[in-house]
């Protein structure tokens, strides 16, 4: 190689490095190396040719994750789970005891009833995507906690970043106070329409909830036709 080449070759080389050193500095792990760059802002204001991450890398970003201490306790991650182009996601609260065994979301009893309500929607759950605030179990299903909490929330913003529904549904209290970064009860927030990040938010029971207080299920019901409306009129 004549030697101006490799004089320059390895200045890049040097720079290449430096800007290596720096990143891992900062705590910069991964870099994305797509050709068009990753979009991490509104979704409703991107500008430019950019793309949202993928589901595939927001889990391998999430890898085996100690970000907090239900790493401790759970046995595995529920990262979610359905159609990657919803024009639903249904987020609960945290996996419980058969979730924490299986990985996969709402896969016990409320599950069962959540897949009921689906198919009274004219849904299945292979045409929604389903996920949680939490993505590992807290011990005897407490309320996780606000470092727990604020440890896990950034990975299911990208989630709904990529997936980028027209409609969500909130179930539970804690999923819809999580998401909506509120402390209203439910009786303010359950059957209103909210937003979150330019997305159309309903609130809702839990399934588990009424599996306890089946009388809710009109409740659920009549939020559920809200919903079906909104999905339908784009559809029309
Ligand atoms: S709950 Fe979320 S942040 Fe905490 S260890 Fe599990 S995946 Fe990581």
């Amino acid at each position: 190689m004549p030697e101006r080449l490799h004089k320059e070759f390895g200045g890049a080389l040097e720079q290449a490095r430096a800007l290596l050193e720096d990143l891992q500095r900062l705590g910069i792990e991964q870099l994305y190396t797509a050709s068009e760059p990753l979009c991490f802002g509104d979704p409703e204001s991107d500008q430019g040719p950019c793309r949202a991450e993928t589901l595939e890398e927001i889990r391998a970003d999430l890898g085996d994750c100690r970000r907090c201490t239900l790493s401790e306790v759970r046995t595995r991650i529920v990262f979610g789970d359905g159609h990657e182009t919803p024009s639903l996601v249904l987020v609960g609260e945290a996996p419980g005891r058969e979730e924490d065994r299986q990985g996969l979301p709402f896969v016990g009893e409320a599950g069962r009833l959540l897949e009921r309500i689906l198919f009274a929607m004219g849904l299945s759950r292979d045409r929604v995507y389903i996920c949680n605030v939490q993505k590992c179990r807290p011990p005897r299903n407490r309320d996780p906690l606000p470092a727990e909490i604020a440890a896990c929330e950034p990975f299911l913003r990208r989630q709904l970043r990529a997936l980028r529904p027209r409609v969500i549904v909130s179930l539970g209290r804690f999923s819809a106070q999580a998401l909506l970064g509120s402390a209203e009860p439910m009786s303010v927030l359950r059957g209103r329409w909210q937003s979150y990040a330019g997305i159309d938010l309903m609130p809702t029971y839990h399934p588990a909830y009424l599996l306890r207080n089946p009388s809710a299920k009109r409740e659920v019901w009549e939020d559920m036709k809200q919903v079906m409306v909104r999905l339908r009129h784009d559809d029309a």
